[in-house]
């Protein structure tokens, strides 16, 4: 798929508020600094659609934008921070937990991991119970371009052992660098799939 455009639509903390709900969408998160906004700027080729934060935590917003005029892909705050408590959905701001759970239209959450990082809990955790709100996900392993390829793949391994301890199979994952672009064809190539 090739993005022709890409806009800006809106900003909320409501789920009731989002778009109407009639079009794919695809979001993505992870914690703060995994390189989500650059990754979202990678594949839209627009340097300045979703704000880098420098602050962690500062885009605590569901932003939406809509891409090609025919889906949405949308910007969720990330997670992580001081703020939270025990249990994967304490973690996350209720609206959040809300998009997730009740977005008909959500085609796909894309949970972004650092390549460079150990299994965290704070993800795992997430990533199970989104198994079991089966809510359809797929992960990203970011930055890959800080790591040579075969720290990478062993890497992604581990993370493969660490997630079989609650899958009985791997989750469907993909990897990127938007520093040099690695995972972006393959990253639109499963959006435009999955479609
Ligand atoms: P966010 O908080 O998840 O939106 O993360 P950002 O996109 O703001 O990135 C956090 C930091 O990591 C910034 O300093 C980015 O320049 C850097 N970064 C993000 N993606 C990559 C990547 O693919 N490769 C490298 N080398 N650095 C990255």
């Amino acid at each position: 798929m090739e993005i022709k455009n890409a806009r800006f639509v809106m900003s909320n903390t409501d789920v009731k508020k989002c778009p109407q709900p009639d079009k794919p969408e695809y979001a993505f998160i992870g914690r703060s600094n995994v390189g989500k906004s650059s990754l979202i700027n990678m594949i839209t080729n627009n340097k300045k659609l979703a704000k880098t934060s420098s602050r962690p935590g500062k885009t605590q917003l569901i932003n939406h934008f809509i891409i090609n005029e025919s889906w949405y892909l949308v910007d969720l705050p990330g997670y992580g921070f001081a703020k939270v408590s025990k249990g994967a959905k304490n973690k996350f701001q209720e609206y959040i937990v809300q998009y997730i759970v009740n977005r008909e239209n959500l085609y796909c959450l894309f949970v972004l991991i650092d390549s460079r990082l150990e299994a965290q809990k704070i993800d795992i955790e997430f990533i199970n119970w989104l198994g079991e709100k089966q809510v359809p996900f797929a992960l990203i392993f970011t930055k890959t371009d800080k790591l040579g390829k075969n720290k990478l793949e062993q890497n992604i391994a581990a993370y493969k052992r660490e997630l079989l301890n609650y899958w009985e199979e791997i989750p469907p994952y993909l990897t990127s660098s938007s520093l040099n672009g690695d995972g972006k064809e393959n990253i639109l190539d499963f959006i435009e799939q999955s479609m």
